[in-house]
């Protein structure tokens, strides 16, 4: 099959600007440039590529609330979202260790589609490999002109940096991200405006996650029809799926969108021996757990959603049958509790309360009354009553938890302690 992204993967040798061109890197935004942006923004609406952050937005939707045309801005930018924090999931660290000119491609196309002249990576900080290989890759696309000022002999100019992140999962909430860009506390902003209107310092800003961007220069050198057809159902293209957990060989593949579960962890020798499968988080740890009976549903956003979770990263999480639930919530909730940004009292309050009262139950000391405030937590911090999705993800794992593994969670308040033995 087509693996438009991973057939420029070379982790221990990624390609240098000469080899990623001979295998016809750069062609997609040649093709780009010869078109009217508006023209590029409409290939990538008819391509139906939707956002790999976890969200599932429509690409082509997103730039079209950019203003365009000569009444315009003058100043528009770029982000990449390459802030890669939700627990278990390493797929775009991935792409841009082994394909670094594969994104910067990608930017490229996307900058020229909506017209910015200024693109930032808003890269994860400890992903210093990445940081080296991506540096590496723009020096020596500026050096062959092809970022900088009138590229190719066009009007167009585009200049690309790169930032690394001082560190804090909630950079990866696009609003967030641009405080911390301009250098301030990373809070989300309200909405509206919504940065494609006022965005990085006060301009029209597109953010895209990393795998999105590196989506581009197949469609603008394949067309859409290509592209919409690789997978063959009703979300386009490929997706990086992957797994992490107690299965014999953790890892990602490229696969059609629309890959069963099932193949996915089969892809990976299934669980390590003398473990079997209890749940699973779909894509990354602010996902509702799904059991083994849900593992036929097909990897898509609404396949997902219709069983009672979200794709989200598409990098699934397993729970064995020897690992506590419990403990693993409690070890995600501690997660999510330290990232929360303060700015809202549910989330800056709710969850450290949650997690002192899964810590009592989880040593023993919880009660019936315990389990009874732990509901109604998840109730305090559901969609719509926080500022962002950080909390209503947070306690997505903590609410599915509750409901298909309640024995577990009783047994720890009847016998005092773990039944696992941790
Ligand atoms: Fe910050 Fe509120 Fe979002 Fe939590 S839910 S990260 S406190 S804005």
């Amino acid at each position: 099959m087509d693996k438009p992204l991973s057939q420029y993967l070379d982790l221990d040798n990624p390609q240098n600007l000469d080899a990623y061109k001979t295998t016809g890197g750069y062609q997609g935004f040649e093709t780009a440039l010869n078109m009217q942006p508006q023209e590029v923004q409409k290939q990538v609406s008819d391509s139906q590529l939707k956002g790999r952050g976890g969200a599932g937005f429509m690409t082509g939707i997103k730039w079209s609330f950019v203003p365009m045309g000569k009444d315009a801005p003058k100043n528009k930018y770029l982000v990449c979202n390459a802030d890669e924090m939700e627990p278990g999931t390493f797929k775009d660290r991935w792409l841009m260790e082994g394909a670094p000119h594969l994104l910067i491609e990608g930017m490229m196309i996307a900058a020229y589609a909506i017209g910015a002249d200024v693109a930032y990576i808003f890269l994860r900080g400890e992903y210093r490999l990445c940081a080296t290989r991506l540096q590496q890759a723009i020096d020596e696309a500026e050096a062959a002109g092809l970022l900088g000022n009138n590229i190719n002999g066009t009007q167009y100019s585009l200049k690309l940096h790169l930032h690394t992140s001082a560190g804090r999962y909630i950079c990866g909430e696009e609003t967030a991200l641009i405080n911390a860009l301009e250098g301030k506390r990373a809070n989300p902003r309200a909405k509206p405006p919504f940065p494609q209107v006022v965005g990085l310092f006060g301009r029209p800003t597109i953010v895209n996650n990393c795998e999105t961007l590196c989506n581009l220069p197949g469609i603008l050198k394949n067309g859409s029809q290509w592209y919409a057809e690789l997978s063959g159902g009703p979300d386009a293209g490929t997706k990086i799926y992957g797994i992490s957990g107690r299965v014999k060989n953790a890892g990602l593949w490229e696969l059609p969108m629309g890959t069963t579960a099932r193949h996915i962890l089969e892809l990976s020798g299934s669980m390590q021996d003398n473990l079997t499968l209890r749940g699973w988080l779909p894509g990354g740890a602010s996902t509702d757990f799904l059991l083994p009976e849900h593992l036929d549903t097909r990897m898509e956003y609404d396949a997902i959603s219709k069983v009672g979770s979200r794709m989200g990263t598409g990098v699934m999480i397993v729970l064995d049958d020897k690992h506590c639930p419990v403990g693993m919530i409690l070890n995600l909730l501690k997660f999510f509790a330290q990232e929360s940004c303060g700015w809202c009292t549910p989330c800056r309050d709710g969850l450290p309360w949650a997690v002192e009262i899964l810590s009592r139950i989880e040593d023993g000391q919880g009660t019936q009354d315990d389990l009874d405030a732990l509901q109604q937590l998840c109730g305090f911090m559901w969609i719509g009553k926080t500022f962002c999705a950080l909390a209503p993800g947070a306690v997505e794992p903590l609410r599915s938890g509750m409901k298909y593994f309640a024995d577990d969670f009783q047994q720890h308040i009847d016998h005092k302690g773990c039944p696992h033995g941790h």
